[in-house]
């Protein structure tokens, strides 16, 4: 047998087995993963639905318009473009629609909870535009006068907000306000929140913005890859060229179907329901960290961000992987103001939309913040600590039966 069938056993344990606390991931659903897999893979369909550059493209064409008008549908907005491959090429489309080279675009850094692709200095993002950020307060929060100010002096051609390790909601309504005093596009970043929006469980902010970007594989629970929204013709417009021929070659159709059975799932009452629950889990974790005397941030969303060196005195790399010996899944995380480095940091960034599909509940998250508290203040020996992992991990859905 292949070795590669092997590597799929191997790593169905490890789903099946490890606790999963790392934000930005997710189970999907069996029929997800079988238009993944599906034959729609084998057609090339550059172009758009009924205007491709190929033959045989009548059954994608419909596939195309599904997605299109299932995830309008979800977000509430007119016009949607699917082809994506990830969230970055999603932002990276998205400022090509919008900017030309060295515009100036005002975001949140990499290390205070924004993204790669916001303009980081290693990223394409930072090379091809000029990129200024704004900081969070000293609670962790965004600071609107802070971005207001900003915004008046570096007059900004998109402010770009929606992160990667924030764990409150966003005020799009007063950064729609900042935008507009500024003349600049207001751009969400969805990435993460987009299955607690879909599911109605925090504020849908796609009113307020000109575009939004986002995966569909975090929260909302569908396949690798990215998507974008907009109620504005025009944008729609320049986003489609800059995805294709700009950007990227021929769709992925398969995956174009899985996410249009992903928005399907995302539709329905059952879906809130996962949504709220994530809510749930998530607060009931961080709440009894601090009941236990750890430092973490709070929550109003699907995570939280756990101080590690405040509370045990290690750091985030150290936490992550003592984590790792008893089979709980978590990833460092720098800190807002964090003064370590990005491989080390001071903290984890913990998560619960993946655990909550597998249907873990209330009391589990408490226990977790248990095992997590007690293990890394050294007061739960590896062989107990990991007897607890199982008994959850146990009692939890099969990944491949989702
Ligand atoms: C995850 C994420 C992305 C990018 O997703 P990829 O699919 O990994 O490229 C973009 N923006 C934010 C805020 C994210 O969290």
């Amino acid at each position: 047998m292949d070795k590669l069938f092997e590597l799929l056993e191997l790593e169905t344990r490890r789903q099946n087995e490890e606790l999963n606390l790392i934000a930005s991931e997710n189970f999907a659903s069996k029929n997800v993963r079988l238009f993944a897999g599906s034959i729609f893979t084998n057609k090339y369909a550059e172009g758009y639905p009924h205007r491709r550059y190929y033959g045989g493209c009548e059954n994608v064409d419909s596939v195309e318009e599904l997605a299109i008008a299932r995830v309008s549908k979800l977000f509430g907005v007119k016009f949607a473009n699917v082809q994506p491959h990830s969230g970055s090429q999603a932002n990276m489309i998205t400022y090509m629609a919008l900017l030309n080279e060295h515009d100036k675009i005002l975001s949140l850094s990499l290390d205070q909870g924004g993204h790669l692709s916001h303009g980081s200095p290693v990223n394409f993002s930072s090379k091809l535009y000029e990129v200024h950020h704004y900081t969070l307060g000293e609670d962790g929060r965004l600071d609107y006068d802070l971005i207001l100010r900003m915004a008046r002096e570096i007059k900004p051609k998109i402010l770009l907000a929606g992160f990667s390790a924030y764990p409150f909601i966003i005020d799009f309504k007063r950064l729609r306000a900042i935008a507009d005093e500024v003349g600049a596009y207001l751009m969400a970043d969805i990435a993460h929140i987009a299955g607690l929006i879909a599911g109605k469980a925090i504020p849908n902010p796609l009113s307020y913005v000109d575009v939004a970007t986002s995966t569909t594989h975090k929260t909302l629970r569908g396949p690798r890859g990215g998507i974008i929204l907009t109620n504005n013709e025009e944008i729609i417009k320049k986003v489609n060229k800059a995805c294709f021929p700009g950007v990227q070659g021929g769709p992925l159709e398969h995956i174009i179907a899985a996410k249009a059975m992903c928005f399907e799932e995302a539709s329905d009452n059952t879906f809130q329901e996962y949504a709220k629950n994530i809510l749930l889990n998530t607060k009931a974790c961080n709440d009894e960290f601090l009941k236990l005397g750890a430092t973490v941030s709070g929550s109003e969303t699907h995570l939280f961000l756990l101080n590690t060196k405040k509370s045990y005195q290690i750091t985030g790399k150290e936490a992550e992987n003592l984590l790792s010996e008893i089979g709980v899944t978590v990833n460092k995380n720098m800190l807002p103001f964090d003064d370590e480095k990005p491989t080390v940091t001071s903290g984890l960034r913990i998560g619960f939309a993946a655990l909550t599909t597998r249907g873990l509940n209330v009391e589990q998250a408490r226990l977790i913040a248990h095992i997590i508290h007690s293990y890394l203040s050294r007061k739960l020996d590896k062989e107990e600590a990991r007897k607890q992992v199982i008994e959850i991990t146990s009692s939890l859905r099969k990944v491949e039966e989702i």
